[in-house]
């Protein structure tokens, strides 16, 4: 059984964990690949679940041909096969440490990427700026709707650095991210905290509650009173999701440490210090170019970077086809293939979300930077048959709300309704 919260180091299969603790797993097959292959082919014939989607469904007589771990892990999550035996366990460690040939990052590559966001970002500000100085409102939004784009940038290399991936020196990741924090208005530390345990126990029905969106079960809705339904109806409507909601997430929840759990003073001082920043950084901007214009120009960059945020956040793991699973049915590779999808974007917002739509490697293995991701992909073109959501199918999404374990999906308000009706 793999422990949720390890990830492997370059070359050996020592796994440590993101909240401290370090663990060292013995292989019990060693190099022998073909044993893997034939033990779990054998195990997959006994425990393939129905696929719904024929597309990617792939027969299991095609486990014979695979090569590498990477590819055998990638064809059983395609056809649904669950992973949370020790065998399989086995091969999705292997198939981990395939992944860390692309976790070094490059630090010219770095500098550059930060450098070609933060500076056309502080750019289109100052052009909004200038907008409305001289009157020309609108041209301030239009100026605005790209700097928010590298907002949302800005938070995808916070949000590397939180994993420890932007930079090799702990301390150069941990700085810029606090740095960018003060722009995200995200404290980083304790962001980083949540974040880590959302990595974690992604999908995990017993863990839920820090780092993720509320999902309920269709049997935990149906037990609530009425009050508690029409709270979470409310909670999961788009417009408070991605508009009351956002708005409230990184203007007001993000101020106090009150939604990561256990954070403690840490917490405490990572959220007061980013207040303290971001109160500094307003008054001194205020005070050159008043509150007016300071409003007009940054609160609809904020507001809209945060809601393609949360849009993000939303889509990477609130599809159809999702994992959700209990106990020890939860395993680590089965929820970062399978529970995060691989969000298949045009290029040019591929770009500007730094490529976080290639989230399933990324919950594979966190430690490879976002401008790494995209070869990833051409090295295993199998990972794109995994999870995979085009922009039209995500708009889908909005309307998938409850986690239905009867049938393995998540499912709208309506379609348990019908059912009740059926
Ligand atoms: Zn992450």
């Amino acid at each position: 059984m793999l422990d949720a919260t390890f990830s492997v180091k370059p070359g050996k299969f020592n796994f440590f964990c993101f909240v401290g603790m370090t663990n060292t797993t013995k292989l019990p097959y060693g190099e022998d690949f073909n044993e893997f292959r034939s033990r779990l082919a054998a195990h997959a014939t006994l425990t393939a679940r129905p696929a719904r989607d024929s597309q990617n469904h792939v027969p299991l007589g095609r486990l014979g041909k695979l090569r590498t771990p990477l590819q055998l892990v990638v064809h059983l999550m395609a056809e649904k096969s669950a992973l949370n035996v020790p065998p399989a366990a086995d091969v999705a460690r292997l198939a981990i440490s395939a992944l860390a040939r692309y976790r070094e990052p490059c630090h010219w590559r770095s500098i550059f990427e930060i450098t070609a966001t933060l500076v056309p970002f502080a750019t289109l500000w100052a052009l909004a700026c200038a907008a409305v100085h001289f009157g020309y409102w609108e041209l301030s939004f239009l100026f605005g709707l790209p700097a928010a784009g590298f907002l949302v940038r800005l938070f995808m290399i916070q949000h590397d650095c939180g994993h420890g991936s932007f930079f090799r020196y702990r301390p150069a990741n941990d700085w810029l991210g606090r740095f960018l924090g003060v722009l995200t208005l995200t404290p980083y530390d304790d962001w980083r905290r949540a974040h880590a345990i959302h990595h974690a126990n992604s999908g995990h029905l017993d863990r839920r509650g820090i780092g993720d969106i509320d999902t309920l079960t269709v049997c935990e809705f149906q037990a609530l009173p009425v009050w508690a339904r029409l709270r979470y109806r409310l909670y999961r409507h788009p417009f408070v999701m991605f508009g009351l909601g956002s708005a409230y997430q990184f203007l007001f929840r993000h101020r106090l440490p009150i939604s990561s759990g256990r954070g403690g003073w840490h917490a405490w001082i990572s959220a007061m210090a980013t207040n303290l920043a971001i109160a500094v950084s307003a008054t001194t901007l205020i005070w050159f170019i008043g509150i007016r214009p300071f409003l007009i120009v940054h609160l609809p960059i904020a507001l809209l970077a945060g809601a393609v945020g949360i849009w993000l956040f939303y889509v990477q793991h609130q599809f159809e086809d999702t994992f959700w699973a209990h106990g020890r049915e939860w395993n680590f590779p089965e929820a970062s293939l399978r529970g995060s999808s691989y969000y298949d974007l045009p290029a040019i917002l591929r770009w500007f979300t730094a490529n976080i739509g290639v989230h399933h490697v990324h919950h594979l293995c966190s430690r490879i930077p976002y401008y790494r991701l995209p070869q990833t992909l051409r090295d295993n073109p199998d990972l794109r048959s995994v999870s995979r959501l085009t922009l039209l199918q995500s708009f889908r999404c909005v309307r998938l709300v409850l986690w239905d374990e009867s049938c393995r999906r998540l499912v709208s308000f309506r379609d348990v309704r019908m059912r009740r009706v059926g």
